[in-house]
């Protein structure tokens, strides 16, 4: 059984894949081609936003954000210590200060009740995290960072296809960053992420940061970088998006059935994902809670069932962030979950069958 499959949907859609490929080969517009506007309409419609911003990664997107609000040392940039490293990397990158808030201890995301405690007047930008597929609470979040005058950049590198109260992510505050790696819900078959905003001029700084500060050509207006898409990733991601909905559908049966299966066969004693009534996710990861968790991982793997661990570390403790002097017990929501998170085989081609298996091996494993 694999974690993540992803040659399923290759073969599903080969033809199309192929057909998008040759046809770049025989442009030979390799940087910048034709399929890189096309799939900038289509992530900018699908995520109902006026402008996509298309950029070589999720790591990228979030530096291209960042440069692009004017980031500079001495600014705080508020972000949740349980997320991928990348989110706190970029923030340092960037040159401001990672400052954290803790997680909501049910969805894993920024606590919007913790938030507003920590702005200073410093502070730069809220970064909240739609971890695992789950948008953060963005309405409340966004109230505050309006309050402040402070601008909302969603990481939504986990949850492109998720919904917040009707709206997609990617279109929930001022900017927002997604990520194309390949085990992402919408995957390219290699780097890939994208910038979304509504606002003209951000959207005009954030292409030119993309692309050295270049206003036009060799004409450099401000520092950027290298942060482009391939023409070929495009044209991969565009034969993907045919199938989008239909995969994200699957995604969401599957995380229901998951968690309908647990209840049924072991009550209260794995904690399941929870999911706001509001909220609708593709479950990028679906992550259980369990004590002793190594034991039950080591378990799974015997029986064959594929584990990972999203994430082991909070920034907080890493040590890199060493000198922020956030000791153990500073985070305790983000810390007791980074001890306890399993996630488990997700993806929309993972069978009834095969989810049974995983269910009925993670519950023998709790049990002893
Ligand atoms: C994957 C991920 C990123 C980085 O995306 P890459 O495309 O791998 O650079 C950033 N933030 C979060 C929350 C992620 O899951």
């Amino acid at each position: 059984m694999d974690f993540i499959d992803l040659k399923s949907q290759q073969a599903r859609i080969k033809p199309q894949l192929d057909a998008r490929m040759a046809k770049v080969l025989s442009h030979g517009a390799y940087i910048m081609g034709p399929e890189i506007e096309e799939l900038e309409a289509r992530l900018a419609a699908y995520a109902n936003v006026k402008y996509c911003i298309s950029c070589s990664s999720g790591t990228d997107a979030l530096l291209i954000a960042l440069m692009a609000i004017g980031v500079k040392p001495g600014d705080e940039i508020l972000t949740t210590p349980f997320t991928f490293m990348a989110t706190g990397e970029m923030i340092a990158l960037a040159g401001a200060k990672p400052t954290f808030v803790d997680i909501d201890a049910r969805t894993y995301n920024m606590d919007p009740a913790q938030l507003e405690a920590r702005i200073t007047p410093r502070t730069r930008a809220i970064v909240p995290v739609s971890l695992y597929g789950q948008c953060a609470d963005m309405d409340a979040i966004n109230a505050i960072g309006r309050r402040h005058g402070i601008p909302v950049i969603e990481d939504a590198a986990q949850s492109f296809g998720a919904t917040y109260k009707g709206r997609r992510s990617c279109g929930l505050s001022d900017l927002a960053c997604t990520s194309f790696f390949p085990s992402k819900p919408l995957g390219a078959y290699g780097d890939g992420g994208a910038c979304f905003t509504n606002d003209e001029t951000l959207a005009k700084l954030m292409r030119e940061v993309r692309n050295h500060g270049q206003e036009r050509r060799y004409y450099h207006v401000r520092l950027g970088l290298n942060g482009r898409l391939d023409t070929l990733q495009a044209a991969i991601l565009l034969a993907k998006m045919d199938i989008l909905d239909d995969e994200i559908a699957a995604r969401e049966r599957l995380g229901a059935r998951y968690s309908k299966l647990f209840r049924e066969k072991s009550g209260e004693k794995i904690r399941t994902p929870h999911i706001e009534a509001h909220n609708t996710s593709p479950y990028a990861q679906y992550t259980v809670e369990v004590a002793e968790r190594e034991a039950v991982q080591a378990k799974l793997q015997r029986a064959g069932v594929p584990t990972a661990v999203h994430y082991p570390v909070p920034l907080t403790l890493q040590p890199v962030f060493r000198e922020l002097g956030h000791g153990p017990g500073s985070f305790p929501v983000a810390e007791s979950a980074a001890q306890r998170v399993l996630s488990l085989p997700m993806h929309p081609y993972l069978s009834e069958k095969d989810q049974e298996l995983v269910v009925d091996s993670v519950v023998k494993a709790v049990q002893g």
